[in-house]
């Protein structure tokens, strides 16, 4: 029989994952066949969510599964294992909120198997009952981030999606530790199609994210996606400097005219903090770059675990 296996990153969801598993076996049945399969990767909550996990795997122990990790990893880090760990046909990455709608799996089934395509995702066509504010900065990094990369970040597009196993594949050879999977999953190619939806609130508890953790998520995108701040910091450098030879010409030209000296003090003082923020940031962009180069070195693994399900040990990828 073939399956479809649920990737599924959980951080302190104690509450949600009963919610999200009974509303997911309801489409059960609507898979043309296919075994549905969870596997919930546990982020190092501090909640009773392995608890939970544990039962829904004693109870379901064939279709549930779960990988527990030592510690909080992140869920790029979540996702990733989960790719790794999960078997079957095809293979689905969501949410545990219910901000991914289970009703949609058939729909990207059908995608994949009577359209051809490769991978079905999801994305967002608004963002009610997100923060204004919150939105209008998502907006401005999707436009930004497309004009500094190559590859392409589709607006509002979510990690859910259903993918053949020789997309999973290709994602799991990303072995890199800086992971961004909105970027990744774009980066492999494939054929992709995007099924629109409205935003779709949390189902209990709250956001694992703040609005700071979502501003250095954005530039950990760009710093993985695009080398162009580093050209841009050179373009900042040539364009003061060449400001700087026509502010000399200027000041000979005067000072042949005009004569005196000791002009423009404050001016000078303002050139020279200019110049110094200038200096500072073009560096702090090479250091995020470096900074990165040296993460990737230590080459650390991306998480460990500490637990999994008996299931899983022996499962035959
Ligand atoms: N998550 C995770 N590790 C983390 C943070 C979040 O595995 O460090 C999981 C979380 O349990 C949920 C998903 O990632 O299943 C999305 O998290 P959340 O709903 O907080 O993010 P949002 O939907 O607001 O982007
Ligand atoms: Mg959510």
């Amino acid at each position: 029989m073939k399956s479809i296996s649920l990737v599924i990153p959980c951080f302190n969801e104690e509450e949600t994952i009963p919610l999200f598993f009974k509303e997911t076996e309801k489409i059960k049945n609507k898979l043309r066949g296919y075994q549905l399969n969870y596997w919930f990767i546990n982020d190092g909550s501090t909640d009773k969510t392995l608890k939970v996990l544990r039962n829904l795997n004693s109870s379901q122990a064939q279709r549930v599964h779960y990988v527990s990790f030592s510690k909080n990893f992140g869920k790029e880090a979540a996702i990733y294992a989960g790719l790794r760990e999960a078997a079957g046909d095809y293979i689905a990455v969501m949410d545990v909120d219910l901000q991914d709608p289970p009703e949609f799996l058939p729909t990207m089934l059908a995608g994949i198997e009577d359209e051809g395509y490769d991978m079905v995702g999801a994305r967002r066509v608004d963002r009610k009952g997100e923060p204004k504010i919150r939105s209008f900065f998502a907006n401005c990094f999707y436009k930004f981030i497309n004009k500094l990369s190559n590859t392409q970040f589709v607006t509002g597009a979510r990690d859910y999606r259903l993918m053949t196993r020789q997309v999973v594949n290709a994602v799991i050879q990303i072995s890199e530790y800086n992971r961004f999977s909105k970027g990744i999953f774009s980066w492999v190619g494939f054929n992709t199609k995007y099924i629109e939806y409205s935003n779709r609130d949390r189902s209990a508890g709250t956001t694992n994210w703040s609005f700071w953790q979502l501003v250095r998520y954005s530039i950990e995108g760009i710093v993985n996606f695009s080398e162009k701040p580093l050209a841009i910091a050179s373009y900042v450098g040539l364009t003061s400097f060449v400001l700087s030879i026509l502010a000399i010409i200027f000041i000979v030209v005067r000072k042949i005219i005009f004569g005196g000296s000791a002009y423009g003090w404050a001016s000078l003082i303002s050139v020279i903090l200019m110049i110094g923020g200038i200096q500072l940031l073009c560096l702090g962009i090479l250091g995020k770059y470096i900074g990165n180069i040296y993460l990737e070195t230590k080459k650390r693994p991306i998480y460990l675990i500490k637990e999994k399900d008996n299931q899983t040990n022996s499962t035959i990828k």
